[in-house]
């Protein structure tokens, strides 16, 4: 690399540094006692809301295959931040199946608190493809009929989203179904 260039990068660079003594120095104040500019300069510029409010909640399932799938297919609904989150092996499924009873519970303990903590108004029921609990629950391997596989997410999204809608007629309820490649089908609320 040219020496003037260099000299440019290390200037462009240095713009933005915090010289080391500074440094040390800054955080010795703020150990003392902090100061208005110390602590402004800390908060970040895009955060967290304070608690209050916020959009919704989404129930997923636990798969592993599709956590970063799902942070970014909330991402892509413009809700990174803005939404609760509650997991079920099954998610549906797992909020009305007979064969875990506590689960039932816990779904609608944490609707509870997703309404008097953060007063959504929107729960997003997310179901996925090939999904283990569904496999194990209703002891069939639905994947390999998609058609199907289909059918059977929409009864149990709908069954849930029904409840809900009995429980909670304020609320707006999504019913979702991703593929494995992370895209979603929205199922409609009736057959
Ligand atoms: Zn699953």
């Amino acid at each position: 690399m040219p020496t003037n260039l260099k000299e440019s990068c290390r200037s462009v660079h240095g713009a933005h540094e915090v010289p080391r003594q500074d440094r040390r120095q800054f955080l010795k104040t703020l150990m003392v006692g902090g100061s208005a500019v110390g602590l402004t300069w800390l908060v970040p510029a895009v955060g967290p809301r304070a608690a209050g409010q916020t959009e919704a909640l989404l129930l997923s399932c636990m798969d592993f295959r599709l956590v970063n799938q799902t942070a970014r297919y909330m991402h892509s609904r413009k809700l990174t931040d803005k939404y609760d989150h509650i997991v079920l092996a099954g998610a549906a499924l797992g909020a009305v199946t007979d064969t875990f009873p506590a689960w039932n519970q816990t779904f609608w303990d944490h609707i509870g608190v997703a309404i008097d903590l953060h007063k959504i108004h929107k729960v997003m029921l997310l179901d996925h493809r090939d999904c283990g609990a569904y496999k194990v629950i209703l002891g069939e391997d639905f994947a390999k009929d998609p058609p199907k596989e289909t059918a059977i997410h929409a009864t149990q999204l709908r069954r849930l989203g029904k409840m809900i809608q009995e429980k909670y007629p304020a609320l707006t309820v999504e019913l979702l179904l991703m593929a494995l490649d992370g895209t979603v089908e929205v199922i409609s609320a009736s057959s």
